[in-house]
């Protein structure tokens, strides 16, 4: 008899390739808006945008900005930051990252070749911390959309993982128990010990073989190793 019936993924960074797929958007942006025209290169444009866009994501998180304002205002401050007080042009990058990195496709390797083995034995679903709109997008635009019985974002859930009412939430739709169910993410935090405090197991993705102090149920550098543990 086999140990689990439900499966939990994780969207970016465990399935979708959100470093590549947000680089080739923000490529897209630069040459769309004559972003060289403000910033020195792309490398500082993009950089910039991550370190406030971390901070940022942090304030939504705590309730202290509301989804509308974070999604222009990292660009407003990325902007503002090299002298360009625009925004009119935050709204628009704001609007057009969303949209456009939404229709980009990069999987990590063996995606669809793990998804395709665990499809026949399992039930599917995933459990992802992001804006529902978006992340619906990315899953139908990359063809995921077949294997999951259902997409639990955080959006929907009210809250993010870490917080356990959110495998609580994904659990309680799925109508199956802690113990029966295995959650496979990359982020140690968000995945790994918010799935642990619920009781579930867990499978770190570690495919750069990073250190962390928490040892996981199992851990994989590639998604094919999926297959034999499963
Ligand atoms: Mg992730």
């Amino acid at each position: 008899m086999k140990k689990y019936c439900c499966i939990f993924f994780d969207l970016d960074r465990t399935l979708w390739d959100f470093e590549a797929n947000s680089r080739q958007a923000f490529l897209d942006m630069y040459d769309k808006y004559d972003l060289g025209k403000i910033f020195p290169d792309f490398e500082t444009f993009e950089q910039t945008y991550r370190q406030y866009n971390r901070q940022l994501w942090q304030d939504y998180r705590n309730g202290k900005i509301a989804k509308e304002v974070l999604k222009y205002v990292r660009f407003q401050m990325t902007l503002e930051a090299f002298g360009r007080n625009d925004l009119a042009l935050a709204k628009k990058l704001g609007e057009d990252y969303v949209q456009i990195s939404a229709t980009k496709t990069q999987l990590f390797h063996h995606t669809h070749e793990a998804l395709d083995h665990l499809k026949e034995r399992y039930r599917l679903f995933v459990i992802t911390n992001g804006f529902e709109e978006v992340q619906l997008k990315k899953i139908r635009n990359s063809k995921l959309e077949g294997y999951f019985e259902e997409i639990i974002t955080s959006e929907k859930a009210g809250v993010q993982k870490p917080h356990g009412e959110i495998f609580h939430y994904a659990l309680g739709k799925a109508g199956a128990t802690a113990e029966t169910s295995l959650m496979i993410g990359d982020d140690v935090e968000g995945d790994i010990l918010g799935a642990r405090s619920q009781g579930m197991d867990q499978v770190l993705f570690n495919p750069h073989g990073k250190k962390f102090d928490t040892t996981p149920t199992y851990e994989i550098r590639s998604l094919l190793e999926l297959k034999q543990i499963l």
